[in-house]
């Protein structure tokens, strides 16, 4: 059966016409009682990264999620929004993101996830067992909000990447270190989260979206699209043709496909919606990571080597650096520590996960991509 992706253009975040849109996108699914029903409890999780003004591209837009509360509380459902954000507790995060407005006019709940679950997963997935936030799991329905951003990391964060705000605090640091530098061990992760919290739906925010080094320090752009789907790896493979690649380029597209979790197969997926004037993009800036997917063993001495030459990694820029230490106490394998009244990264240690990256607010990590790095990445894409 072919799974729907439905994508709208929208140029502002006007209510009118956001109302609209949304109420389109849910239409071109089969309406939003297909989803959710008189007195279930929907929760909502939007891109809560951290406290950032809606014009810096860095959250979901409070207007889009408003939008979708509104339309979810007029079927009699009640609405949450949820969210473990790395820095700050979640009341903070979404008063300083714009939110407070949103709260006042509609009866929506704040549920920050505090408490743990253990789900587990059957033999054929490489991780048996992934602890997630219980609070997920108390809800009738999730629909998934992502904003659509560079990833230094992972290229890009869409649906799928979205998901990973549903391990409570420090865990997605543990999650990192576990990883390590595979690439495709992180989105396997990332696949699996996806696979066990099933959002009913994911309306992806790509109005004001974020190109170059996202999802903290990249450059707000103006794309004017939503677009909506039950299977977010659909979702995120259409939306990565429509900025002008292959979706082959998100791991988790590709991993996700292979798991069954969704498809990332364009024979199997209908686009359905506005004519996009002017998609693909074909300047669309991606970060500027070479991230390679290698499976080596860490005593390989090539790995080292390709380590060195290919990996992108951070840079802290002393002239710009407040010594906040939030890099620090972020950092998965603790690579970077105070020396002599300077922030230094042990790069034996380094995992390139661009926590410290994603967390500076001072937009004092640099991404430093050696040469054959950026030969390998002109080369593949
Ligand atoms: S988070 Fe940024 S400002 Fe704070 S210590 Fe790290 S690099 Fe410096
Ligand atoms: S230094 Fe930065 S990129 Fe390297 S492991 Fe620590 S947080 Fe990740």
């Amino acid at each position: 059966m072919k799974t729907f992706v439905s994508l709208r253009t929208c140029k502002n975040y006007e209510p009118e016409s956001l109302n609209n849109v949304v109420e389109t996108l849910l239409n071109d699914l089969g309406g939003i009682s297909s989803f959710v029903k008189p007195g279930d409890r929907v929760l909502l999780k939007p891109n809560l990264l951290k406290s950032a003004t809606p014009d810096e591209a860095i959250v979901t837009h409070p207007a889009l999620v408003e939008a979708v509360a509104a339309a979810v509380l007029d079927v009699g459902a009640s609405v949450s929004i949820g969210d473990s954000p790395p820095l700050g507790n979640l009341s903070r995060v979404l008063s300083k993101s714009g939110y407070d407005a949103l709260l006042q006019r509609l009866p929506v709940k704040v549920a920050p996830f505090r408490q743990k679950i253990s789900v587990e997963f059957t033999d054929d997935r490489l991780f048996r067992k992934i602890d997630l936030a219980q609070e997920v799991f108390e809800y009738d329905c999730v629909i998934n909000l992502p904003k659509l951003k560079t990833h230094t990391q992972m290229v890009l964060t869409l649906g799928v990447k979205n998901l990973f705000g549903t391990l409570v605090g420090t865990d997605k640091a543990s999650w990192h270190l576990r990883a390590g530098t595979d690439v495709d061990t992180f989105a396997t992760v990332l696949v699996q989260i996806y696979e066990k919290v099933k959002p009913a739906l994911t309306i992806i925010d790509g109005i004001l979206a974020m190109e170059g080094n996202g999802p903290n320090s990249g450059t707000p752009r103006h794309l004017g699209i939503v677009g909506a789907a039950t299977d977010a790896v659909a979702l995120d493979s259409v939306i990565c043709k429509l900025i002008g690649h292959d979706s082959t380029m998100l791991r988790t597209c590709v991993i996700g496909n292979a798991l069954g979790a969704g498809t990332s197969d364009p024979e199997q997926i209908t686009v359905v919606g506005d004519e996009l004037r002017g998609f693909p993009l074909n300047n669309f800036k991606m970060p500027e990571s070479a991230t390679v997917t290698w499976n080596m063993s860490d005593r390989n001495p090539l790995r080292r080597f390709l380590q060195k030459h290919m990996v992108t990694v951070p840079e802290i820029d002393a002239s710009i650096c407040e010594r906040c230490g939030i890099c620090a106490n972020h950092c998965p394998p603790a690579a970077i520590r105070e020396i002599h009244g300077k922030m230094e990264i042990n790069r034996d240690k380094c995992i390139s996960c661009f926590c410290c990256h994603e967390l500076c607010s001072h937009r004092a990590v640099r991404i430093v991509q050696p040469l054959l790095g950026k030969i390998l990445t002109r080369v593949i894409r």
